[in-house]
């Protein structure tokens, strides 16, 4: 089988180590390696799409789901109340790094 290049689609499947805490058919969410707030998670579509700007229309329902996602992990982890950073970055001036559309999950921390 030929080897899958993009790290993120690696961990979807399972190929490469993440703590996964949720999962879905559509969408996985797991710790970010270097957290940069004291819960920090990603939320990524199981299809590789690049980015934002890589986006199309039919995409509109993925992304919907990918903010559902961070309702349910907000409920689950008790963070309703208190709040949280959703938040997706985008190119190189964007701060983007890994090229396969993710959203940062940032809690516990005022700002994110
Ligand atoms: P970006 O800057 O592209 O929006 O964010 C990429 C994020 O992926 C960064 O916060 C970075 O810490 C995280 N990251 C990079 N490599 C890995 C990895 O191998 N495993 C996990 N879980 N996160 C990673
Ligand atoms: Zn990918």
């Amino acid at each position: 089988m030929p080897e899958v290049p993009c790290l993120f689609c690696r961990i979807v499947a399972r190929e490469s180590p993440a703590e996964i805490e949720y999962e879905d058919d559509l969408a996985v969410a797991f710790k970010d390696i270097y957290p940069k707030a004291p819960t920090h998670l990603l939320i990524v579509p199981r299809r590789h799409v690049e980015s934002v700007a890589m986006l199309r229309d039919e995409d509109l329902g993925l992304v919907g789901h990918c903010f559902m996602v961070a309702k349910r992990l907000g409920e689950r982890k008790g963070l309703a109340e208190r709040g949280y950073r959703v938040n997706a970055n985008c190119g190189p001036e964007g701060g983007q790094v890994v090229y396969h559309l993710h959203f940062h999950f940032l809690a516990g921390r005022r700002g994110g």
